[in-house]
Protein backbone atom coordinates (compact mmCIF):
# COMPACT_ATOMS: atom_id res chain seq x y z
CA UNK A 1 0.00 0.00 0.00
CA UNK A 2 1.31 3.73 -0.39
CA UNK A 3 1.70 5.69 2.34
CA UNK A 4 0.48 8.99 2.00
CA UNK A 5 2.02 10.55 4.56
CA UNK A 6 5.57 9.83 2.68
CA UNK A 7 6.89 13.86 2.39
CA UNK A 8 8.00 13.22 -1.54
CA UNK A 9 4.05 12.69 -2.33
CA UNK A 10 3.12 15.31 -0.31
CA UNK A 11 5.69 17.90 -1.87
CA UNK A 12 4.17 16.31 -5.49
CA UNK A 13 0.57 16.95 -4.31
CA UNK A 14 1.24 20.36 -3.20
CA UNK A 15 1.86 21.35 -7.31
CA UNK A 16 -1.78 22.27 -7.24
CA UNK A 17 -4.63 23.29 -5.27
CA UNK A 18 -6.45 19.95 -4.88
CA UNK A 19 -2.69 19.21 -3.79
CA UNK A 20 -3.58 22.00 -0.91
CA UNK A 21 -6.84 21.02 -0.39
CA UNK A 22 -6.43 17.07 -0.01
CA UNK A 23 -4.15 18.20 2.91
CA UNK A 24 -6.57 20.71 4.26
CA UNK A 25 -4.18 23.51 3.59
CA UNK A 26 -7.18 24.99 1.62
CA UNK A 27 -10.94 25.32 2.78
CA UNK A 28 -13.17 23.17 0.62
CA UNK A 29 -16.84 22.18 0.82
CA UNK A 30 -16.10 18.31 1.45
CA UNK A 31 -19.18 16.00 0.89
CA UNK A 32 -17.20 12.57 1.51
CA UNK A 33 -13.69 11.74 2.62
CA UNK A 34 -11.99 8.48 3.11
CA UNK A 35 -8.57 7.48 3.63
CA UNK A 36 -7.88 7.47 -0.02
CA UNK A 37 -9.28 10.10 -1.72
CA UNK A 38 -11.41 13.33 -0.46
CA UNK A 39 -14.62 14.27 -2.47
CA UNK A 40 -16.04 18.31 -2.93
CA UNK A 41 -17.90 20.71 -4.25
CA UNK A 42 -16.80 22.27 -7.69
CA UNK A 43 -16.82 26.15 -7.62
CA UNK A 44 -18.38 26.15 -10.60
CA UNK A 45 -20.87 24.11 -10.29
CA UNK A 46 -22.73 22.68 -14.20
CA UNK A 47 -25.29 20.63 -12.68
CA UNK A 48 -27.07 21.04 -9.23
CA UNK A 49 -24.78 18.24 -7.86
CA UNK A 50 -21.47 18.71 -9.16
CA UNK A 51 -18.97 17.09 -6.72
CA UNK A 52 -15.05 16.72 -7.28
CA UNK A 53 -13.72 12.72 -5.91
CA UNK A 54 -9.82 13.54 -5.99
CA UNK A 55 -7.20 11.18 -5.22
CA UNK A 56 -5.08 12.35 -1.67
CA UNK A 57 -2.26 10.62 -3.62
CA UNK A 58 -1.08 13.26 -6.51
CA UNK A 59 -1.63 11.10 -10.03
CA UNK A 60 -1.42 13.76 -12.78
CA UNK A 61 -4.16 12.70 -14.59
CA UNK A 62 -5.43 9.14 -16.14
CA UNK A 63 -2.31 9.57 -18.61
CA UNK A 64 -0.38 8.92 -16.17
CA UNK A 65 -1.79 6.40 -14.23
CA UNK A 66 0.73 3.35 -13.02
CA UNK A 67 -0.37 -0.05 -12.31
CA UNK A 68 -1.66 1.07 -8.34
CA UNK A 69 -2.76 3.81 -9.47
CA UNK A 70 -4.97 2.32 -12.06
CA UNK A 71 -6.32 -0.04 -9.09
CA UNK A 72 -6.76 3.16 -7.28
CA UNK A 73 -9.25 4.37 -10.19
CA UNK A 74 -11.65 1.60 -8.50
CA UNK A 75 -11.55 2.74 -4.83
CA UNK A 76 -12.62 6.45 -7.00
CA UNK A 77 -15.30 5.28 -8.70
CA UNK A 78 -17.01 3.17 -5.52
CA UNK A 79 -16.47 7.09 -3.43
CA UNK A 80 -18.21 8.72 -6.73
CA UNK A 81 -20.95 6.32 -5.97
CA UNK A 82 -20.96 6.98 -2.02
CA UNK A 83 -21.41 10.94 -2.94
CA UNK A 84 -24.63 10.17 -5.23
CA UNK A 85 -26.18 8.43 -1.82
CA UNK A 86 -25.34 10.99 0.23
CA UNK A 87 -26.45 13.10 -2.48
CA UNK A 88 -29.75 11.49 -3.42
CA UNK A 89 -28.92 10.98 -6.96
CA UNK A 90 -28.20 7.47 -7.17
CA UNK A 91 -31.32 6.82 -8.86
CA UNK A 92 -32.68 9.71 -10.58
CA UNK A 93 -29.10 9.18 -12.35
CA UNK A 94 -25.72 10.79 -12.35
CA UNK A 95 -22.30 11.03 -14.33
CA UNK A 96 -18.75 10.56 -13.92
CA UNK A 97 -16.55 12.67 -16.22
CA UNK A 98 -12.42 12.15 -16.00
CA UNK A 99 -11.38 15.32 -18.77
CA UNK A 100 -7.51 13.72 -19.88
CA UNK A 101 -5.57 16.42 -21.17
CA UNK A 102 -6.03 19.91 -23.21
CA UNK A 103 -8.65 19.32 -25.79
CA UNK A 104 -11.24 17.70 -22.81
CA UNK A 105 -10.34 20.86 -21.10
CA UNK A 106 -8.58 19.39 -17.93
CA UNK A 107 -7.25 22.12 -15.84
CA UNK A 108 -6.08 20.93 -13.18
CA UNK A 109 -3.11 18.39 -13.38
CA UNK A 110 -4.08 16.09 -10.43
CA UNK A 111 -6.54 13.43 -11.25
CA UNK A 112 -10.02 13.95 -10.51
CA UNK A 113 -13.57 12.90 -11.19
CA UNK A 114 -16.60 14.95 -11.55
CA UNK A 115 -19.28 13.25 -10.33
CA UNK A 116 -22.45 15.17 -12.28
CA UNK A 117 -26.32 14.92 -11.38
CA UNK A 118 -29.32 16.17 -9.87
CA UNK A 119 -30.68 16.87 -13.86
CA UNK A 120 -31.43 15.48 -16.92
CA UNK A 121 -27.42 15.10 -18.39
CA UNK A 122 -27.55 15.67 -22.32
CA UNK A 123 -25.76 13.50 -24.36
CA UNK A 124 -23.11 13.75 -25.97
CA UNK A 125 -21.30 16.47 -23.77
CA UNK A 126 -20.06 19.65 -25.41
P1 LIG B 1 -11.05 19.97 -15.05
O1 LIG B 1 -11.40 21.06 -16.04
O2 LIG B 1 -11.57 18.63 -15.42
O3 LIG B 1 -9.55 19.95 -14.79
O4 LIG B 1 -11.79 20.34 -13.71
C1 LIG B 1 -11.29 21.21 -12.77
C2 LIG B 1 -12.46 21.66 -11.95
O5 LIG B 1 -11.98 22.15 -10.73
C3 LIG B 1 -13.29 22.78 -12.58
O6 LIG B 1 -14.62 22.32 -12.75
C4 LIG B 1 -13.19 23.92 -11.57
O7 LIG B 1 -14.39 24.64 -11.44
C5 LIG B 1 -12.83 23.18 -10.30
N1 LIG B 1 -12.08 23.92 -9.30
C6 LIG B 1 -10.98 24.67 -9.48
N2 LIG B 1 -10.53 25.16 -8.30
C7 LIG B 1 -11.38 24.69 -7.36
C8 LIG B 1 -11.46 24.82 -5.95
N3 LIG B 1 -10.57 25.57 -5.25
N4 LIG B 1 -12.46 24.19 -5.28
C9 LIG B 1 -13.38 23.46 -5.95
N5 LIG B 1 -13.34 23.28 -7.29
C10 LIG B 1 -12.36 23.90 -7.98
Amino acid sequence: MVDHTDPTLAERSSDTIFGAIVRGEVAADIVYENQHCVAFRDVNPQAPTHVLVVPRMPVTGLQEADEWESMLLGVLLRAARKVAEIEGIEESGWRVVINVGEDAGQTVPHLHLHVLGGRPLSWPPG
